[in-house]
């Protein structure tokens, strides 16, 4: 299996150079050169989740990792369950059950622990700009591996408190740095330093790695190998569009999704995109579900190499959400079926509300995680889960850095 850079089809590089160096040189995104069939039985038997994914991604890896490395590589990474849950006339894939409550905990984990297998040598530096859910779920899923360790810059005062405390806890090779910036700036500096990293062995867990978007395809299998559905619809809450992306791929090899459903908040691009404007991007605004914020989404890069505009328009359906709707959709789904949904799920609850024919919604966090919201919502706060509650108990680590690429790149060459 090789891959080749959305902006050039010419030049191919293994999984492990996709992996390590992130972007393609000529500032495209990575994509697999060819697209391997499923075969069926990969995910219709009864197996654990682990198993299953190493059958998935064997022909994506193949040649570079062992089958028993793979599969050890998964069972640790995939060491959490992902229940399909009924909830009103929807199933509900809750893909929140890893360390950080979120969906991000697939791609980190899995992504980190590929890495730490292709670097042998020096350690590698890897550099993570975060607004929130992304940062945590690569610290802690890069954390304690021997051969790589990890900055994870994020703007000062602009992220949850919960999110915050899941950033600064103490990890083993793991640095918080509080950016006095924006999220831009952290992001800025990440690349002046990619660009020109001095004596520094660096790399970057960005969201636009191949590294993430393979892991993310899994548990589409698994939802319909769980359901048993001949066809289903699938809503994805979206926002840089990576595990819509995802989707897209396993449908292409051979999952048998019937349409796709991309739930947005106001930043809605994509579904404007969908329905024919021209000039669909502009720049971010803030919303309740604050990991959906995302004004000109990198992936979408990738959609279109894979498929036509008329290809993309006929297999996904487009819907966006305000935050009274947002608000309202957490309120009617506690109410029809006691279910309490994060403000990212109920994005997509009420975007299938509609919806005529069985439909899969991944719920990408746990409710815990944005309490204030939930209780803005429903008058109270879900309860509290074991580990946000231990987090209160934990030793942190944290600097406080300018905004600048000099100030880091100081700190990362005193780091021992
Ligand atoms: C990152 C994130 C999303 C958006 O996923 P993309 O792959 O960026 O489209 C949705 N919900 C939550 C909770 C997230 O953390």
């Amino acid at each position: 299996m090789r891959y080749v850079s959305t902006r050039n089809s010419d030049q191919t590089v293994n999984f492990s150079t996709a992996l390590l160096n992130g972007l393609a040189p000529d500032g495209g995104l990575y994509v697999p050169q060819t697209l391997p069939k499923s075969k069926t039985e990969a995910w219709e038997a009864s197996m654990d989740f682990p198993d299953m994914a190493a059958r998935i991604l064997t022909p994506w890896l193949a040649t570079q990792v062992s089958g028993a490395v793979l599969k050890l590589i998964l069972k640790r990474a995939l060491d959490f369950p992902v229940p399909l849950v009924k909830v009103g006339d929807v199933w509900v894939l809750e893909l929140f059950h890893g360390p950080t409550l979120s969906f991000k905990d697939f791609g980190a984990r899995t992504m980190s622990r590929l890495m730490n297998h292709f670097v042998k040598d020096e350690p590698l530096t890897i550099l993570v700009a975060t607004s929130g859910d992304t940062g945590s779920a690569v610290a802690d899923g890069f954390g304690n591996l021997p051969n790589l360790r990890v900055a994870v810059l994020y703007p000062k005062g602009q992220v949850s408190p919960t999110q915050e405390k899941q950033l600064i806890v103490r990890r083993k090779g793991v640095r918080a740095f509080a950016v006095q910036g924006t999220f831009d700036d952290c992001q800025s500096m990440v690349k002046e330093l990619l660009v020109s990293p001095g004596k520094l062995n660096l790399s970057a867990a960005n969201s636009i790695n191949v590294g993430r978007l393979l892991p993310q395809m899994l548990y589409y299998y698994w939802a319909f190998a769980k359901g048993k559905w001949q066809f289903a619809d699938v809503c994805v809450p979206c926002g840089n569009l990576g595990n819509l992306t995802a989707g897209v791929i396993a449908h292409l090899c051979g999952l048998p999704v019937r349409k796709f459903i991309a739930a947005h908040n106001s930043n809605d691009g994509f579904p404007r995109f969908l329905r024919g404007d021209e000039t669909p991007f502009k720049d971010s605004v803030r919303t309740l579900s604050n990991a959906m914020d995302v004004g000109r989404p990198s992936n979408f890069e990738r959609l279109k190499f894979l498929l036509s505009d008329e290809r993309l328009r006929c297999m996904i359906q487009g819907r966006s959400c305000s935050n009274e709707e947002t608000l309202t959709s957490i309120r009617r789904v506690y109410e029809e079926t006691g279910y309490i949904a994060d403000p990212h799920t109920a994005v997509a609850l009420a975007a299938v509300r509609d919806n005529p024919d069985p439909v899969i919604v991944l719920s990408t966090a746990h409710p815990a995680k944005f309490s204030d919201i939930v209780e803005q919502a429903l008058g109270f706060a879900p309860a509290s889960v074991p580990a946000l509650i231990k987090l209160d108990s934990m030793p942190t680590w944290v600097q406080s850095l300018p905004p600048t690429a000099d100030s880091l790149r100081l700190n990362l060459e005193s780091w021992d």
